[in-house]
């Protein structure tokens, strides 16, 4: 039996909701934003998103502005 290609990725919870475009983006934005993101300032995986755009660094304790759901300098 052939297996379907599942391109559905990370929007599959979503069913056939939402509309295919929009949960096309959203596995963009969301698979970058299960990534470790790492510190402009340190250097480390250790920042967390704490709403959109502000982002707090948990080893050098930085608070700065970056994207909405993932850091600009991806490693
Ligand atoms: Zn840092």
């Amino acid at each position: 039996m052939a297996t379907k290609t599942k391109k559905i990725k990370a929007s599959g919870r979503f069913k056939s909701g939402y509309g295919t475009n929009v949960r096309g983006r959203l596995n963009k934005v969301e698979a970058l934003q299960r990534k470790k993101q790492i510190c402009p300032y340190c250097s480390k995986p250790g920042v967390e998103r704490q709403s959109a755009g502000i982002w707090n660094c948990r080893k050098c304790g930085k608070k700065f502005a970056s994207h909405s759901y993932y850091l600009e300098k991806q490693a």
